[in-house]
């Protein structure tokens, strides 16, 4: 099980739930495109976000980087040629 839920604090500290829910859902489907439980320095995917990002996520909501993106194409098509290969 990855370790990257929001921390008690981190709860207290958040304006808006469904914003968050909404961040917290992207993250963890994130991990299961990437098929990894890597995270990144900045944005969606970061193992921790800091109280002012989640403060800030009703305007200006977090993103994945471009690694991210890069590593999600990798693992969707990598999970593609094992289905291929299965049949
Ligand atoms: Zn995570």
């Amino acid at each position: 099980m990855w370790k990257c839920s929001p921390t008690d604090s981190q709860l207290a500290a958040e304006p808006s739930r469904p914003v968050l829910l909404g961040h917290v859902l992207a993250h963890e489907i994130g991990h299961i495109l990437q098929g990894t439980d890597r995270h990144s320095e900045t944005g969606l995917m970061k193992a921790r976000w800091d109280s002012r990002e989640i403060m800030a996520m009703d305007w200006k909501p977090l993103s994945f980087t471009a690694d991210d993106v890069v590593l999600i194409r990798i693992g969707m098509a990598t999970r593609e040629a094992h289905l291929l290969a299965s049949r």
